[in-house]
């Protein structure tokens, strides 16, 4: 499974248990005044209310409580799992537990059956989730499958994701960037060629001598929109091609801001990384973030989340 699909959000009160998860062990809490389990996780004891718990790590041996078949996939991001076998399990311990069950025939699958747990690796950053199938299962472990891992490259040895593939497209999504491109000079002429072009030609752009006396920068500085609109001279090394879509479409942009000034003369290089996917009534929609940095300062000078549709 990927990390497309919608995934649980650990709280402060639960993530002793999701970070048990990611190392194949299941923590539930037990009361120290009473002795009874509690899931799902909270402050109190669900049996006497102390608020007195200690999580404590358990086998995972359960039994099928009850269960249901869902042919029509929950959520359209689930149509691959379908049918999906949606379970409440009793654990031995005597709490229960909402989970599927994988690995076992629809056929064999009776309520009051013994069930173990299967933990589901369903990111590459190790989230698990907790899943069951009988104790006659070979199965424990669901390891991570990277949707990008068989896919093919081109010859700049970009993966190539076909439109159709959601899993592989949500792969893209990632927090670190590209490399940086590279560094282009951002001099005098170029000013003055975008304030002639856009009719902005305030003194703090085009008059040197002014903003060397009054300008707070001490030189004249690029319009933030001029930087914005220099992307297109800093070409990206994006590691992915897009496959298999009709048009591209440049839809503006989410958010946009020119948090550092560029002063004229400067050098300045960009970087982007995949911030979102989403698939929409008007097509796959993707937010590719853009940074355009001063060459060495780590703050941005533009920060441009362009929204991208691909139909
Ligand atoms: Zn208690």
């Amino acid at each position: 499974m990927s990390s497309f699909k919608p995934l649980p959000l650990a709280t402060k009160i639960s993530m002793p248990f999701w970070q048990a998860l990611k190392e194949q062990s299941i923590q539930l809490q037990q009361c120290n005044s009473c002795d009874g389990w509690v899931f799902f996780p909270r402050n109190h004891c669900s049996h006497c209310l102390a608020h007195d718990l200690t999580w404590k790590p358990v086998s995972g041996d359960a039994t099928l409580y009850t269960y249901t078949v869902a042919r029509v996939p929950t959520m359209a991001e689930f149509k691959d799992e379908s049918p999906q076998i949606l379970a409440v399990v009793t654990l031995k311990e005597g709490v229960r537990m909402n989970t599927t069950l994988v690995g076992v025939q629809e056929k064999d699958i009776m309520v009051g059956m013994h069930l173990k747990p299967v933990f589901d690796q369903v990111d590459v950053k190790g989230n698990t989730l907790l899943r069951f199938t009988s104790v006659d299962s070979d199965l424990s472990v669901l390891e991570y499958q990277d949707p990008l891992a068989n896919l093919a490259r081109n010859s700049q040895g970009q993966v190539q994701v076909p439109i159709t593939n959601l899993a592989a497209l949500n792969a893209l999504v990632t927090d670190e960037f590209s490399p940086w491109s590279e560094p282009l000079t951002v001099d005098q002429g170029l000013i003055n060629g975008f304030a002639d072009l856009s009719g902005d030609d305030y003194w703090i752009h085009t008059d040197p001598e002014k903003a060397a006396k009054e300008s707070p920068f001490g030189t004249t500085i690029a319009h933030g929109s001029l930087v914005q609109v220099l992307q297109s001279r800093l070409p990206l090394t994006l590691p992915y091609e897009i496959v298999g879509f009709n048009t591209m479409v440049n839809y503006g942009s989410d958010r946009l801001r020119f948090p550092t000034p560029v002063p004229a003369g400067a050098r300045i290089q960009s970087r982007a990384r995949v911030k979102s996917v989403a698939s929409t009534h008007k097509g796959l929609q993707l937010i590719l973030e853009v940074h355009i940095h001063l060459v060495d300062n780590d703050r941005p000078s533009v920060i441009n989340e362009l929204v991208i549709f691909y139909r």
